[in-house]
């Protein structure tokens, strides 16, 4: 068999380790997914909770400037009526002194129902907190599984990727090229031994012309029929 070949064969092999290694790297995938999604749903139950109590505590403001208004409204009709000279007057002024006091009795209420809701919701901004901080406490040990995981088939992946390049380097370029080209392609084996007169893989006929030269030289062809490399596993 051309050296070539039985280099490649072994490339080949390591390949398929370096494929395995990888597929298990992507499965760590869903796993962080799966953290991250728990992390962000308590986050974006903390947000909603902070987004209501602002939206509350915007209501307060508005409020307070409303009582603000109102009391210094008071005060002027108070103005007014002490200084009143007439009955007539004195009786308009009351008047008005009352509308305004039912005014602020309503916005007092008004406020303490705002002042609750506020409350109620400081609360539970403080839990969706604490569920926060929960979460990630809880994950800490998944995480750091995971990341020692991940490390221990990064450190697989860079011997295996290591001992394949060492190999590669000793088959020729152009071969390499062809067979590095169909392998991406595939993600499997590219390299096939003919069985008979056929491809190893398609079942493809090669015309006898082509087998002898395979079988003189020794170097591997493309298949015509699915594009692999074969090569005569004669000698
Ligand atoms: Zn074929």
């Amino acid at each position: 068999m051309h050296q070539d070949v039985v280099i490649l064969l072994e490339v080949q092999q390591d390949d398929a380790v370096i494929f395995e290694i990888e597929d298990q790297i992507g499965a760590l995938a869903p796993r962080l997914a799966a953290l991250e999604a728990q992390t962000a749903a308590a986050e974006r139950a903390l947000a909603e909770a902070q987004n209501s109590l602002d939206g509350e505590q915007k209501r307060q403001r508005d409020l307070q400037f409303r009582i603000d208004q109102h009391r210094a409204l008071l005060k002027r009709h108070e103005d007014v009526l002490n200084t009143v000279t007439s009955p007539r007057e004195a009786a308009a002024a009351v008047a008005q002194t009352e509308q305004v006091r039912r005014m602020l009795a309503d916005d007092e209420r008004d406020m303490a129902s705002v002042q609750s809701r506020v409350n109620d919701l400081r609360n539970y901004v403080a839990d969706r907190e604490a569920d926060v901080e929960a979460t990630r406490a809880a994950q800490a040990g998944a995480r750091a599984t995971l990341d020692a995981d991940r490390r221990a088939l990064q450190e697989r992946l860079d011997a295996a990727q290591a001992t394949r390049d060492e190999k590669a380097r000793r088959v020729s370029r152009t071969l390499l090229a062809r067979y590095d080209r169909i392998q991406r392609r595939e993600r499997s084996i590219a390299l096939f031994a003919l069985r008979g007169q056929s491809c190893g893989h398609c079942d493809t006929m090669i015309p006898m012309q082509r087998r002898n030269v395979m079988v003189g030289t020794g170097a591997p062809e493309v298949c015509e029929g699915c594009g692999v490399l074969l090569y005569a596993d004669g000698e």
